[in-house]
């Protein structure tokens, strides 16, 4: 992906200050498990950062499952054309603790997965004045620990609605640097749905070609496994995700905390799904952006 002036601008606004302060916030919850009622607070959070920043259309959907229930947050920035498969932009704001049931244990989870939806915010703040063709929703979810219950209720409903293809970016776990300091693009192979694995490819191919552009990240490939964007995957969907790997120590501890993470990494990543965004919904203007024709 050859750089443009457009895009490189946006990316360098990228801000660690923010993304810090975005995972800070959502750490100081005492929990964000899904049974616990400080969950509330998060979500009212989230929903007031996409306010904050410009967005008039941010919903907070409930959702329920076999009696329990909490909210998706769904951010909608309407694109200025249509025939592009919307864009889904998405994180859990949910934690846990190594127990799943424990509700009530102190539960910072800062990477896992405050650093997801501070990529999300900061992605979201940086677009709200950009004119995208595509329209793009930004998602946070709830309910991904204990099954994806949030994340299959939302692509349930949202299929439900409509038979349209979605493309869905998911960032679950990407503020805190594996040693060779990669990021992991994971595209989907096989899964419930064959058929949409090459668009999948497709779309991680930006990805690292993104990463690659703006970024000093190296990538590494992988495939989409175990997180919110799954249940898009089986509705056909084009699902990618970004990933810091495994071997985060303080995977669901107590220890999960926001000096653990490395805010230029995030930001790294931030980036990448910024560019990402970018390349494919201002796709058609690319000549006028990058030459700053009027
Ligand atoms: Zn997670």
């Amino acid at each position: 992906m050859p750089t443009d002036e457009f895009t490189a601008t946006h990316v360098e606004a990228v801000s660690p200050v923010a993304l810090r302060d975005t995972v800070e916030a959502l750490a100081s919850f005492h929990t964000r498990h899904t049974d616990s009622p400080h969950l509330k607070g998060a979500a009212a959070l989230i929903s007031d950062r996409f306010t904050a920043v410009g967005y008039p259309d941010v919903d907070r959907r409930p959702w329920s499952h076999a009696g329990h229930g909490a909210h998706n947050i769904v951010c909608t920035k309407p694109g200025t054309g249509d025939g592009e498969p919307e864009i889904i932009v998405c994180a859990h704001y949910d934690c846990r603790m190594e127990d799943l049931a424990d509700a009530t244990a102190r539960a910072p989870g800062a990477d896992d997965n405050g650093s997801g939806v501070a990529a999300v915010l900061e992605v979201a703040r940086l677009l709200a004045p950009v004119d995208l063709s595509t329209t793009v929703r930004f998602v946070a979810f709830s309910g991904e620990e204990q099954g994806l219950w949030g994340s299959t209720a939302y692509a349930a409903e949202l299929h439900a609605a409509d038979s349209d293809v979605y493309r869905v970016i998911n960032l679950d776990m990407v503020g805190r640097p594996p040693a060779d300091g990669s990021v992991t693009v994971e595209r989907d192979i096989g899964n419930a749905v064959p058929g949409n694995d090459a668009a999948s490819h497709a779309l991680g191919a930006v990805m690292a070609q993104a990463a690659a552009a703006y970024t000093s990240l190296p990538v590494k490939l992988g495939p989409i496994y175990a997180s919110d964007y799954m249940p898009f995957e089986a509705h056909s969907d084009i699902t990618v995700g970004a990933y810091e790997g495994e071997g985060n120590p303080h995977y669901h501890r107590t220890s999960d905390a926001p000096s653990t993470l490395d805010y230029g990494y995030l930001a790294a990543v931030t980036k990448t799904v910024l560019a990402t965004l970018l390349a494919e919904a201002l796709d058609g203007v690319d000549a006028a952006r990058s030459t700053g024709a009027p």
